[in-house]
């Protein structure tokens, strides 16, 4: 079979939000590798499995798990050079918003007091040390660039080779490729711009004030952190935030597990009228903050304008009536789900898969894992996100049987 894809190179020249867009500016760079010289070759040499996993974050890890413990064959492709590579490559300052007592994924406790906010790089070392512990068949340096249909099962191009699967698992986050307002072209090119993926820390922005645009998690979080070197200004609707201070002594004894455990998981599911009404809500406006709080931003320093509505003379503009001058944005506004290497038709128009609690609605033996409220709001953390595993694993099972 010819491949009719194309390898996606960013040109010079460029605006930079388009390479932003494009992930020029990102680590990912999928031009690195090279192509395989034949498709015809590389489908030939197919290493089959009943199963492949797509990617090695803590989803297709504790899918890895469930499906070790079933004796279930099963292979996990990454494009990273290094489990818990997602997370080392995010903002240096990062700590865990939620405490080491809810970092846990199944079978293997979080080595830390379980009252603190573990750092990344534990959180990257961590999933690290999982995949070893329990011998887990992880392949790095494998981006998958195409998954259909071939020879009747599920053919998956990576840039390393050819696999063929009975049943596979997509379990590369639906966050990975920036999502950019359109006004984002309207921006001098000379403008400093960044996405949140790409931002470390405040040493990386040029003097002068910086537009942060989305006030999520990210955005909020970020602009603490630049606010000690920056003047920051952080524009978006306010997302609503955790009614107590999760880090404090309360927060993190008692009141913490209410959240995690009692409303994230338990009570905002897809099995229960408020959750239903809570994922449409947040449809497309992220979570309320979790750590953050208005009084901490205000007190740093950070001035929460309105939503922008475009640029003018080189001045953001605001809903509220604000207008602010610039030397730089971050843009802290999501990601598209990213699925465009998804040869099949099981997406829906903004390409995200069609599927009932993991499981693709329209193709049998096609699952995911890790995805946006897949089952609950704990679907993308890492307390909740076994459970979604363990589902998807038994549902691979039965199908075997079957
Ligand atoms: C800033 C931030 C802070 C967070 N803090 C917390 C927290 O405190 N507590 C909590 O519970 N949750 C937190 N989360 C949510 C969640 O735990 C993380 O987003 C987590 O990384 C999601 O894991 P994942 O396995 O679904 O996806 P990822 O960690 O993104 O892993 C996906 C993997 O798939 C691979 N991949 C992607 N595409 C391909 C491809 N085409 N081929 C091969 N491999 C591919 C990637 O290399 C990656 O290794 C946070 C998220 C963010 C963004």
């Amino acid at each position: 079979m010819a491949s009719t894809r194309t390898t996606r190179s960013a040109a010079p020249g460029r605006h930079p939000a388009d390479l932003v867009e494009m992930g020029r500016l990102l680590r990912t760079q999928p031009d690195a590798f090279p192509a395989a010289s034949s498709q015809d070759d590389a489908e030939a040499k197919a290493e089959r499995h009943d199963v492949v996993v797509i990617g090695a974050g803590q989803a297709g890890l504790s899918v890895g798990y469930h499906l070790k413990r079933k004796g279930i064959d099963h292979v996990i492709l990454d494009a990273a050079a290094r489990v818990g590579d997602v997370w080392r490559s995010r903002w240096d300052s990062l700590r865990l918003f939620t405490p080491a007592k809810f970092d846990s994924l199944d079978g293997f406790r979080f080595p830390a007091d379980p009252d603190t906010f573990p750092t990344k790089d534990q959180m990257a070392d961590y999933i690290e040390s999982y995949a070893r512990k329990f011998g887990l068949p992880v392949r790095l340096n494998t981006r998958v660039e195409a998954l259909r249909k071939a020879n009747g099962r599920f053919g998956v191009e990576t840039t390393d080779g050819f696999y063929e699967a009975d049943q596979v698992v997509v379990a590369a986050a639906s966050y990975q490729k920036p999502r950019l307002p359109g006004f984002a072209r309207d921006l001098d090119a000379q403008v400093f711009q960044m996405h949140s993926r790409e931002y470390k820390n405040p040493a990386q922005i040029p003097a002068g004030p910086v537009l942060l645009i989305g006030a999520g998690n990210s955005g909020a979080e970020i602009a603490l952190d630049l606010a000690r070197t920056h003047n920051v200004y952080l524009s978006g609707r306010d997302v609503g935030h955790v009614p107590f201070d999760i880090a404090g002594f309360l927060g993190r004894k008692l009141l913490v597990r209410l959240v995690v455990r009692g409303m994230f998981h338990r009570l905002l599911t897809m099995r229960t009228p408020m959750g239903r009404k809570f994922r449409s809500k947040m449809h497309g406006h992220g979570m309320p903050l979790i750590r953050t709080r208005p009084g901490q931003l205000e007190r740093a320093g950070v001035r929460r304008i309105g939503k922008i509505t475009g640029i003018s003379d080189g001045k953001a503009l605001a809903d509220d009536g604000t207008k602010v001058a610039f030397a730089s944005v971050i843009w802290c506004t999501g990601f598209h789900s990213g699925f465009d290497w998804i040869d099949l038709p099981v997406l829906d128009e903004h390409g995200a898969p069609r599927h009932r609690f993991g499981k693709s609605t329209d193709m049998d033996g096609l699952y995911f894992a890790g995805l946006h409220f897949q089952y609950a709001v704990s679907s993308t953390l890492v307390s909740g996100v076994g459970r979604d595993a363990r589902r998807v694993a038994g549902w691979i099972a039965a199908a075997r049987k079957g």
